[in-house]
């Protein structure tokens, strides 16, 4: 597959493509400035990105769509050219607010349509106006749903994830990879146990030996072998630093050494929903 900045979509078992790499755009949002979505998105577009990852519980959704809206008018791109997957959130799982759901993630983007729609976990909550519904003990209010799993897959460096690999291999399904820098590392929803993947030594030795970052070489690792990728960054400098993957190949010796990192630890882990009935990493994968 003969990847290149201007040209780098996998194909779909639908006839339909995705490009193999896409701004992550989920931030704190106690914490980060509503326009800091905004401008990273744009630069992003800019970069040459034309695949961006939202969500509506990342609450900056409505930014995200309007550097989508202003890169299309300004002509710097067509609405066809960009995919952009949102998501259903946990209270929203009864068959009969999906759409309701789907339909809010359009007005708040201001955009017609989303080209990828994902359960964002599978997970149910009891649906209503709080996103995340507790009881007066603090305990998490779930939902019961008879759900058909759809699930995004943490992959990187140190969850290469073989076995599932190897089975979407065989079925023609595209793995997009959440976390593929290895976090945020934000204590509150990210298990710190693992050490922080961009430090690794094996990696960090790469990205001296092809004049790249270690970021670098952890993106290109998984999109050389198939893997979507969608690493976030809100710094105009990374975003762009983490585009620069199409102008150099891995040796199959140096892969095999970085799918030797592999540890089996999961980064993000959601323990505070384990007791979730559809709590998914219980399971081998
Ligand atoms: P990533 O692995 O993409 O890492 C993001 C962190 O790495 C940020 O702190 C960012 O900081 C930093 N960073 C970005 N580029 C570089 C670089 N070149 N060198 C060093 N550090 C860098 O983590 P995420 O967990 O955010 O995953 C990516 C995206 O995947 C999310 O934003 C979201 O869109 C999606 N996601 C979906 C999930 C789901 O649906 N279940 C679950 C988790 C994630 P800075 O911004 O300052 O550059």
């Amino acid at each position: 597959m003969d990847l290149t900045a201007e040209s780098h979509a996998v194909p779909l078992c639908d006839g339909m493509s995705m490009p193999v790499i896409g701004l992550g755009t989920y931030a704190d949002p106690r914490t980060t400035p509503k326009d800091t979505a905004y401008n990273a998105v744009k630069v992003a577009i800019e970069t040459g990105y034309r695949h961006i990852d939202g969500a509506l519980v990342y609450f900056n959704e409505h930014e995200v769509g309007q550097a989508i809206r202003d890169k299309i008018a300004d002509g710097t791109v067509k609405r066809e050219d960009i995919f952009y997957c949102g998501k259903l959130w946990n209270t929203f799982h009864p068959p009969e607010l999906v759409r309701p759901a789907l339909e809010r993630t359009l007005r708040t983007l201001q955009l017609e349509y989303v080209d990828l729609y994902i359960i964002e976990l599978p997970t149910a909550f009891k649906p209503g106006d709080n996103f995340y519904p507790k009881d007066e003990n603090g305990k998490h209010i779930y939902h019961d749903t008879d759900l058909c799993a759809t699930w995004e897959v943490e992959c990187h460096p140190y969850y290469t994830q073989p076995k599932l690999l190897d089975f979407c291999r065989q079925k023609e399904i595209v793995i997009v990879g959440y976390s593929p820098l290895g976090t945020s590392r934000d204590a509150s929803w990210v298990n710190l146990t693992c050490p922080p993947l961009l430090e690794d030594e094996l990696l960090v030795s790469l990205a001296k030996k092809y004049k790249k970052t270690p970021a670098q070489i952890a993106l290109r690792f998984n999109v050389q072998r198939g893997v979507v990728v969608i690493p976030k960054s809100f710094s105009l400098s990374r975003i762009k630093e983490n585009f620069q993957i199409f102008d150099f190949c891995i040796s199959e010796e140096d892969m095999k050494a970085v799918e030797g990192l592999n540890k089996n630890i999961r980064f993000v882990e959601l323990l505070m929903w384990a007791d979730h009935p559809e709590y998914p990493f219980h399971d081998d994968y």
